[in-house]
């Protein structure tokens, strides 16, 4: 029992969007064991391999203690002074040659809310510019489009204790077992208890052996499996007639779209057999309280936000969204604070609590509670920031907990970016691909060395805390954004993580009624949540959606075909995902002085494929895309179908993201990493 434990900090996981909560114990100033909590909101006593046994990294000889600064082609250490001094004289010659707008900030899905409200506000109120943004720009930046334009906010829409009682799961281009294991465990669980499950993402994924119907479309070709399947919903009656009638809109123009998704049709662009479709719209559609569970593979497409939308459109002719007959739409989310980060604004088009930089009233609210004027046009994305500093018209960039040149796509693209930029600050744990090529390199803390918030996939808020110090000189991301401020001779208030939260509470209304203490109260508490006094929502749209009319509005944009195709040079479509053992570009989980598993970066390929180009199990073989080249040792296995190759993007080393292209989401610019054409050498 809990009561048999040793003493230990209480926190909460800094890898995926889960959020677990963990007991951690310390002796001599060490972390010696990670237990997930028996009475974690989440996690309810679980905890995956990265959560439990990937915190080696701490004390790995690599840690940076110490900042860097470029002198003559090399990084040296410095002291905090001489850095911080180089960033600030940086800065403003960048703002004397270019104005406010030829800076920018890539702010860290990784780092605490308090963090991310910080680097924002350091951004629009020092600087002058709304040019900040986080990396959900590569991975939900679609779900925050689609979801706010289906149904009003960018959160998933029903908290997942709710979703765990659902007798339908619609699991899609997301594998929840190797990406999300708690998740993957408390769905599987739903499913052995009787939970039908359709799953529809190209690979085998661990959960589509349990599956009812498992659909495997073509990638990129998400949008008409969708369309078809919502095409069997009208055919067949299995629709909410009067939820449809009283709380959605844009039946008439999707009924007319869909008269051209029939199943056969829609088996010819996806490859899924017409039956097993309508197998899977029966399932959903006849299920008491269905509900989707989503990840990248539904956005990160040319065209991201459509798929979300068209799968949002599912739960909406259900009626399975914001009603008690359903849990509707729910995005996995991939780092431990994707959410958070955008919850706090670090956003070039959006202010915290998601006002829009270009509405006045929003506006208006942050700027009386931060006494300067909020700049109103909106600020470069990521891939817009890389192609201004190629240009030469972004003088400086400030990278943070970003691995940029290893997780980005086409990267060789990112490096010359970087190489373009007068200055380029980077704050990370280690000397990443990124760090390489910045010209000053500030050490910081990493999620076990410090204190304040994150928001996890269902937007529950819980509490971070430092179980050690961090490593040598290094400190917090919310210390160093003070430090440069103040080396900028400027301030931002807000002396503690507490006191930001609190700020942010002022201008966000939904985030009023959280606070650290209550949190160190409660443990966790949902947003929204507008009073101190009330619980958060769960479960949102009980009496109304967040559109301008109240209504949940059905998208009715047709299937357009991806960015890449293969062809006779390039025959293999490549997709890039998570493996198991690892987080994101594996800074962390490669470094485990305690342990490091899955230590070689795979390539999965078919059998078929394998004999059709002399690849060799366990063989080193080339990947080329008409980007770049990477290199991987084969993995022969029927996981991956014919015609596809999977891998992580785990390892820099390899150069997985030299192959992927700059096709990006129309809406959002979120890109395409799930469809690259390429072609495989055996060595
Ligand atoms: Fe939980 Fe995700 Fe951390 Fe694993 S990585 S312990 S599933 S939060």
């Amino acid at each position: 029992t809990s009561a048999h434990r040793p003493p230990a900090t209480r926190t909460t996981c800094g890898y995926c969007g889960v959020g677990c909560t963990l007991d951690v114990v310390t002796a001599g100033g060490e972390v010696t064991a990670v237990l997930p909590a028996r009475d974690g909101p989440v996690n309810q006593g679980h905890a995956c391999v990265k959560g439990r046994f990937t915190h080696g990294f701490l004390t790995s000889p690599e840690r940076l203690t110490r900042p860097l600064l470029r002198r003559g082609g090399r990084l040296e250490p410095v002291g905090w002074e001489e850095a911080l001094g180089h960033v600030a004289r940086g800065l403003r010659a960048a703002l004397a040659d270019g104005g406010p707008d030829a800076v920018a900030a890539i702010s860290s899905a990784r780092a605490t809310n308090e963090e991310n409200y910080l680097v924002q506000k350091f951004m629009r109120t020092v600087i002058g510019t709304n040019n900040v943004d986080n990396c959900s720009r590569l991975c939900h930046s679609p779900s925050a489009a689609g979801l706010t334009a289906s149904f009003g906010l960018s959160g998933g829409t029903d908290g997942f204790d709710d979703v765990e009682r659902s007798d339908c799961l619609l699991v899609v281009g997301a594998n929840p077992v190797e990406a999300h294991p708690v998740v993957g465990a408390r769905l599987l669980r739903s499913v052995l208890r009787g939970a039908g499950l359709v799953v529809a993402d190209p690979r085998a994924v661990g959960l589509a052996e349990h599956a009812d119907v498992h659909l495997r479309p073509r990638p990129g070709t998400n949008v008409a499996l969708f369309h078809g399947l919502a095409h069997v919903l009208l055919a067949e009656g299995l629709t909410d007639e009067e939820f449809l009638r009283e709380r959605a809109t844009g039946l008439d123009r999707l009924t007319e779209l869909l008269a051209d998704y029939p199943p056969d049709r829609v088996a010819d662009i996806t490859g899924v057999p017409a039956a097993d479709l309508v197998t899977a719209a029966r399932l959903y559609g006849e299920a008491e309280c269905p509900a989707i569970v989503y990840g990248l593979g539904v956005t990160e497409h040319l065209h991201g936000t459509d798929g979300v939308r068209s799968l949002a459109n599912l739960a909406i002719l259900r009626g399975a969204v914001g009603t008690g007959r359903g849990y509707g739409v729910n995005p996995l989310r991939g780092q431990n604070n994707v959410q958070g980060a955008s919850d706090m604004g670090a956003l070039p088009d959006l202010l915290p609590g998601y006002g829009r930089v270009v509405d006045p009233t929003a506006r208006a609210r942050a700027e009386a509670v931060w006494g300067v004027p909020v700049p109103g046009r909106p600020g470069l994305r990521i891939p817009e920031m890389f192609a201004a500093a190629r240009t030469g018209e972004l003088r400086a960039l400030w990278v943070i907990g970003e691995d940029v040149c290893a997780t980005d796509p086409d990267a060789n693209e990112v490096a010359a970016a970087l190489d373009a930029c007068p200055l380029v600050v980077c704050s990370e744990l280690f000397l990443s691909e990124t760090a390489r090529r910045a010209d000053v390199v500030l050490p910081v803390a990493s999620w076990l060395e410090k204190d304040g918030t994150f928001v996890n996939f269902d937007r529950r808020f819980q509490r971070v805390r430092p179980a050690v110090p961090p490593p040598g000189e290094a400190r917090s991301d919310f210390d160093v954004v003070h430090a440069v401020a103040s080396a900028m001779g400027a301030g931002l208030g807000c002396p503690t993580p507490a006191a930001a939260l609190a700020e942010c509470g002022r201008l966000a209304p939904a985030f009023a009624g959280v606070s650290h203490d209550r949190l160190d109260r409660e443990g966790a508490v949902p947003w929204p949540c507008r009073d101190p006094g009330r619980p958060g929502e769960t479960k949102l749209y009980r009496d109304r959606f967040a559109t301008a009319d109240g209504r949940a509005h059905l998208s009715a944009a047709p299937y357009l075909p991806p960015g890449e195709h293969p062809d006779d040079d390039y025959p293999l479509i490549l997709v890039t995902g998570r493996r198991w053992a690892h987080y994101n570009s594996g800074s962390m989980t490669r470094r485990g002085a305690n342990i490091v598993l899955d230590p070689v970066d795979l390539l999965d390929l078919h059998p078929d494929d394998a004999h059709r180009y002399a690849v060799r199990d366990g063989e080193p073989v080339t990947l080329e895309s008409r980007h770049g080249r990477a290199r991987l040792v084969a993995r022969i296995g029927e996981q991956t179908a014919s015609g596809q190759v999977f891998c992580s993007f785990h390892f820099p080393a390899s150069g997985v993201n030299r192959l992927t292209s700059g096709h990006a989401d129309t809406v959002t610019s979120c890109p395409e990493y799930k469809v690259t054409a390429v072609r495989v050498i055996a060595s």
